[in-house]
Order: C-alpha cells, then sequence, then structure tokens
C-alpha cells in the first residue's frame, strides 16, 4: 500500500456518517496553520478499531451472535472519552464517524479527552432485561483490553441508560478486582453518578440556543421550537425551554409526528408516552405527515435524533431561524450549505450536545476525588463552559467568515492538533 492509499474501511462505498466527517475536515484543514497541518492526516484515521463478537444465550437456550465495535478516534489530548450505541443500524463506519465527533466535542469545550465511540449492532427493543445484561457484560469484556479510566471511558448514547452503565462498571471492576466508578459515566447517583447528568446534553442545547438567539435578537420566552426524538436529549431540551417560556410547537418521534401551534405541554406529553399514549394520540396536537416536520413556521428547530435527517430536499423548506443540533450529524453537507446560503444559523452538533461529556468530564473528576458537588454548582459550571465555548466559536467564526460548523471545527482541531505536534511521533 502506498501511503496515499486508503484503508479499506475508508474506501468510498463507506458512505454516510464517515464521509460527511471527512468533508467537514477537508472544509477545515485551509484554517489550519501551515506548521500544523502535517498532522491532519491523524484526523482521517481512527487511531484504533475494534470490532467484536457478542455471543448472547437467550433465555429460550438458544445463542445468537451481534456485532459490537469500539472506536478510539485520536487520545493526543487525554483518555478516550464516548458513548455506547445499541441500533440495529451501528455500523463500524458510523462509530468511526461517531468517535471522530467526540475528539471535536471535547476539544469544543475544552475538557482534558480524547474521541472514542463504541455500539452493538443489534435491535434491544427485541430483548429481555436479563438478555440486556448478558449481553452488556459479554461486550464489556470483550473491549474490556480498551477500557479504564485513564484509557477510555464510556458512556451512554442510544438505547443505553444508567443501568446500561452500571453493569458496564460492575462488569470492568469484577474482571479487574476492585470497584472502579470512574470507568464510565451517567451511571446511577447511587454509583458515583453526578447529579444533573440526565438532563445535561438537554440543558447544553438550551446553553448554547440561548447564547446563539441574544447573537440574532431572538427571545427565547415566547420562541416557538419544534423537537426531533423525545429522548434522552429531545426530552430534556424541550421541558428546559418550555421552563423558560418557549412554546413547543412541534415534536417529532419514530412514533410520528404532532404540531400543536399554541404550544405541547412536554411533561404531559412525557407522562403521556410513560403510560404507554401513541404520540399521535397526544390530546389537543395535530398528527402531521413526518416530511412536514421540516417546513413548519417556528423559530428554533431542535434534532435530537438520528444522523442525516436534514438533506438538501428539506434544508430548501426550512423557516426556522435556527438549528441547534441536540443530535450527533444531522445535517448532510449539501443541506448545510444550502442552510448557510439561506442565512438559517446552525449551532453544530460539537458545541450543541457537548453538555453531556461536559458533565460525563464533572462526573469522572468527582469520582476521582469522591466528593461530590451540589446540582447548582454542575449546572453553573455546564453554563459557564458552554457559554466560554460558544463565545470562542463564534469569534472565529466572525473573524474569518465561516458557518459556525467549520468554525468549531478550527477551534478543535487547533488544539487537538497543537497537542499532537508537542507530543511528537514516536518512534
Ligand atoms: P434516545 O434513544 O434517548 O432518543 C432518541 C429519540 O429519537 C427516540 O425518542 C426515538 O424515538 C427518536 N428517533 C429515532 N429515530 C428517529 C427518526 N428516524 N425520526 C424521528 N425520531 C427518531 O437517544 P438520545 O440519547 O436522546 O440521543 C439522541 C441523539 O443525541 C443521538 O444522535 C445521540 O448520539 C445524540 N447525543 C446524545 C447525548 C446524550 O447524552 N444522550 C449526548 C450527545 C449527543
Amino acid at each position: 500500500m502506498t501511503e496515499n492509499t486508503l484503508p479499506s474501511y475508508l474506501s468510498p462505498e463507506h458512505l454516510g456518517p464517515w464521509q460527511t466527517y471527512l468533508s467537514q475536515i477537508e472544509a477545515v484543514a485551509p484554517h489550519i496553520e501551515v506548521s500544523l497541518r502535517p498532522w491532519i492526516e491523524t484526523l482521517r484515521r481512527p487511531k484504533r478499531s475494534l470490532i467484536v463478537d457478542v455471543p448472547l444465550r437467550r433465555d429460550n437456550g438458544e445463542i445468537v451472535h451481534f456485532e459490537g465495535y469500539r472506536v478510539h478516534h485520536n487520545t493526543s489530548r487525554g483518555p478516550g472519552k464516548g458513548g455506547v450505541r445499541y441500533h440495529p443500524d451501528v455500523t463500524l463506519s458510523e462509530v468511526m464517524a461517531l468517535s471522530a465527533w467526540m475528539t471535536i466535542k471535547n476539544a469544543v469545550v475544552n475538557v482534558p479527552y480524547g474521541g472514542a465511540k463504541g455500539g452493538i449492532r443489534v435491535d434491544p427493543k427485541l430483548l429481555s432485561m436479563p438478555e440486556l445484561e448478558r449481553m452488556t457484560r459479554r461486550y464489556t469484556s470483550e473491549i474490556n483490553i480498551l477500557l479504564g479510566p485513564d484509557k477510555d471511558i464510556p458512556a451512554p448514547d442510544m438505547n443505553t441508560n444508567e443501568q446500561v452503565m452500571a453493569w458496564m462498571m460492575d462488569t470492568y471492576s469484577v474482571n479487574q478486582g476492585r470497584t472502579t466508578t470512574g470507568v464510565v459515566t451517567g451511571k446511577p447517583i447511587s454509583l458515583g453518578g453526578s447529579l444533573g447528568r440526565r438532563d445535561a446534553t438537554g440543558r447544553g442545547v438550551f446553553v448554547t440556543a440561548c447564547a446563539a438567539a441574544a447573537k440574532i435578537g431572538l427571545a427565547i420566552p415566547g420562541a416557538r421550537i419544534a423537537v426531533q426524538g423525545f429522548g434522552n436529549v429531545g426530552e430534556a431540551a424541550a421541558r428546559i425551554f418550555h421552563d423558560a417560556g418557549s412554546h413547543l410547537v412541534a415534536v417529532q418521534d419514530v412514533g410520528g409526528t404532532i404540531y400543536h401551534p399554541a404550544g405541547i405541554d412536554p411533561y404531559a406529553l412525557k407522562q403521556h408516552l410513560l403510560v404507554g399514549g401513541k404520540i399521535g394520540e397526544f390530546p389537543g396536537a395535530t398528527l402531521i405527515a413526518p416530511s412536514e416536520f421540516w417546513s413548519l413556521d417556528c423559530d428554533i428547530l431542535v434534532p435530537a435524533a438520528v444522523e442525516g435527517q436534514l438533506t438538501a430536499d428539506n434544508a430548501v423548506g426550512i423557516r426556522a431561524q435556527m438549528i441547534v443540533e441536540g443530535a450527533n450529524g444531522p445535517t448532510t453537507p449539501a443541506a448545510d450549505a444550502i442552510l448557510h446560503e439561506r442565512n438559517v444559523l446552525v449551532v453544530p452538533d460539537v458545541l450543541a450536545n457537548a453538555g453531556g461529556v461536559t458533565v460525563s468530564y464533572f462526573e469522572w473528576v468527582q469520582d476521582f476525588s469522591s466528593f461530590f458537588w451540589t446540582e447548582e454548582e454542575i449546572n453553573a459550571r455546564l453554563a459557564r463552559i458552554m457559554s466560554e465555548a460558544f463565545d470562542a466559536v463564534w469569534e472565529v467564526a466572525g473573524e474569518r467568515g465561516l458557518p459556525l460548523r467549520t468554525a468549531a471545527f478550527v477551534v478543535a482541531c487547533k488544539r487537538v492538533l497543537a497537542a499532537r505536534a508537542m507530543r511528537g511521533l514516536y518512534p
């Protein structure tokens, strides 16, 4: 292989999120100072990628196999950090992209981590709780060689939660022969979890939305918000906007899309779903076609579900003044270009949804010192870090006339590459 030939996993048939990430790196490269440019290639390749077989004995005795992944994209600034996703569409290239965005995100908010991500290609809804536990424990054992509080610290992502983190922490601790709470974050409070972690990503979305809204003269009280994905991130963001006086005019979930111009009460919607209600039957709201969601008349659109939702097709119809990306990679590069052209402000994922990893960092610090902070302290520190990150990105965007996404990548890549250059190449 010549030095310029791409490894097979980076070949053109691996389009999708990894390709999106690579095009983001291409956009940032001209803005990196010449002395750091020789190191950019390290950002185009994950440092290490592990594929594991995860056999599971089902409750009926049958043995099934799932494919699991853990990728360390970059560890120049510290140990790998990033979530674990259980989803039937998980692929190695998706996990690579998600790990790369973690490298960028951790550097944007300046927490001392590299980027990592993991996942299992599985539909967890088809598993019983004991099966989910056995699969989680086997996956944790299989990726054990990469894990450790000073090596790689997983956290929840789609379809994983506090319980999954508790099983991962317990499995790692049993294998090590000592309780190691700091090996994962997003744990239950009873196991060294942090106050404020559950809402942290949604709160960070809100903090960055407020900072961006102030720049364009949009008042948050009374602002009309549309949220895609009513999970961990979307539900918390919807609730915090609602508490600040915004109107949640639309919610889209896998079960359907509802619209209510006077505002949906997110507390009532959560309760409705918790007791088994269908989203389309939420009292007072109108069920609309999923495709109509993108062109609704609103002020702030929060995609908080999965990647690749905002495309060239629907970007042309967006009526929101700004998009605040709760999800990772919800906007394709083609949509990004259209939104930039149409003057729709996009607060990118690597900035807007960094609240989760920021409070994960607080959790890790608290676990090391075994001294726990109050929720007020956590929320205040989160707001300060997110606001500082927003200001740094806004300044670079203004100085260089860049979209916020490219500006965030400039801020982050400079930090990562400066660390990389100082460390040098071994041997
Ligand atoms: P979640 O599983 O709690 O919720 C995801 C929600 O999206 C669910 O309500 C699901 O029904 C909905 N959804 C899935 N596919 C959809 C589709 N095609 N159309 C409409 N709705 C759909 O997951 P989460 O933790 O809230 O994560 C959501 C996104 O935010 C992911 O991209 C994740 O990587 C990102 N993220 C999460 C965190 C975190 O702390 N949980 C942090 C940073 C980024």
